[in-house]
C-alpha cells in the first residue's frame, strides 16, 4: 500500500531521516508476539526502517531495554504501548507514542488493563472448561508467565495440546489450509461477543486514557480505526479529537484502499497526524510480515513529537 503525500509528508525536508517508520509493532512482551525487541530492531534495520515503535498490549515492560537495543542496531525506538479501551460500547485500541514509561499515569493505565485481563483470561478458561473442552487454568498459567493471555493465546494453548486433536469439535482447526489462522478462527467461534465462551469486557474507558496519558508525554493515536470491532465513524473521531486524540493510524494492514482514503481525509479535515503501523506480531498474524506497511516516514515522528504535552514534553 503506497501513500499519497499528506500535509504531514515532510520527508525529505532537511533534518528528517530517510527510511521507513512503523508505529505499531508487538514484541514478546505482548502475550501474542514472537520476537524480542532486539530481534525487531534487527529486522527493522534489515528492512530499511529508520524508526519503529515497540507498542505492546497494555504494557511498557519492553522499556528501557528496547531503547538500548535500538541504539545498538542504529534504529530509533519510539517508546509506546497499545491500550485496549472501551468507547461507546466498542473496543478501541489506542497507541501512546512518546510516553514516559516511568510515569505514574502510564502505570495506572497498565495496571487497570492488566487486572481486568487476568480476570477475563480466567473466565475464558472456566467457560471453555464448562463447555467440556480440555483446558485448565494451570496449563494456561504455565505457558504465559507474567503476561495475562489474550483470547487468541488461550486458543493457541488449547490447540497446541495433543489431546485437542481428538476432540471432534476442534478437528476443523487442524486442516492444513486454516492452520495458521486457527487461533483466530477459534476466537471468533468461541470468544467473540454472543459466542459460548465470551466474557464481559473490562477495558479502561478510552476517554480516561485520553485524559491521563498526555501528562506522560504520550501523544494518543487511534489504532486501526477501520478494524471490524472498532469501526470508528467520522463522528466518533471528531469527538475523540476534541478530547485529546492527536493521531490516526491511517496506513495499516487492517484497511483496504477505500478505508485508507476515507481515514486519510478524516485525518486531514480534523488536523490529526496520519500514522502508519503494521501491527506485526509474528505467528499469530501470519499474513502480516515485518515491513508490510511502508507508508510511514520520519515526518510523522516529527509531527507527533511537536504535539507532546506535559511535564516531560520537549
Ligand atoms: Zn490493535
Ligand atoms: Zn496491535
Amino acid at each position: 500500500m503506497e501513500s499519497t503525500p499528506t500535509q504531514d509528508h515532510e520527508f525529505p525536508r532537511r533534518g528528517l531521516k530517510p527510511g521507513f517508520v512503523d508505529f505499531h509493532i508487538h514484541s514478546t512482551w505482548s502475550s501474542d508476539g514472537d520476537f524480542t525487541p532486539a530481534e525487531l530492531v534487527g529486522m527493522a534495520r534489515a528492512n530499511g526502517f529508520t524508526a519503529i515503535s515497540v507498542s505492546d498490549h497494555d504494557t511498557v515492560a519492553a522499556y528501557p531495554a528496547a531503547i538500548d537495543d535500538g541504539i545498538a542496531a542504529g534504529v530509533e525506538v519510539v517508546p509506546s504501548m497499545e491500550v485496549t479501551a472501551m468507547y461507546d460500547g466498542r473496543e478501541f485500541h489506542c497507541l501512546l507514542p512518546f510516553l514516559d514509561w516511568t510515569h505514574p499515569a502510564i502505570h495506572r493505565i497498565s495496571r487497570h488493563v492488566s487486572d481486568g485481563r487476568w480476570v477475563e483470561a480466567r473466565e475464558r478458561v472456566d467457560n471453555l472448561h464448562r463447555l467440556g473442552l480440555d483446558l485448565s487454568w494451570d496449563e494456561v498459567a504455565a505457558r504465559v508467565g507474567r503476561t495475562p493471555p489474550l483470547g487468541v493465546t488461550i486458543a493457541q494453548i488449547l490447540l497446541d495440546k495433543p489431546e485437542s486433536r481428538r476432540d471432534p469439535r476442534l478437528m476443523k482447526y487442524y486442516d492444513a489450509e486454516g492452520r495458521p489462522l486457527a487461533p483466530k478462527f477459534f476466537y471468533m467461534d468461541y470468544f467473540m461477543e454472543g459466542r459460548p465462551a465470551s466474557v464481559p469486557k473490562r477495558h479502561i474507558p478510552l476517554l480516561d486514557v485520553l485524559d491521563a496519558a498526555p501528562a506522560s508525554g504520550a501523544v494518543p493515536v487511534l489504532a486501526h480505526p477501520g478494524a471490524y470491532f472498532e469501526n470508528a465513524t467520522r463522528a466518533d473521531i471528531k469527538l475523540l479529537r476534541a478530547r485529546g486524540l492527536e493521531g490516526l493510524e491511517v496506513y495499516t494492514t487492517y484497511h483496504d484502499e477505500a478505508q485508507t482514503r476515507f481515514f486519510e481525509a478524516i485525518a486531514r479535515d480534523l488536523d490529526l497526524v496520519a500514522t502508519a503501523g503494521s501491527d506485526f506480531h509474528g505467528r499469530v498474524k501470519p499474513q502480516v510480515s515485518f515491513g508490510l506497511i511502508r507508508d510511514g516516514h520520519y515526518g510523522m515522528i516529527s509531527s507527533l513529537r511537536s504535539r507532546r504535552r506535559g511535564s516531560n514534553a520537549i
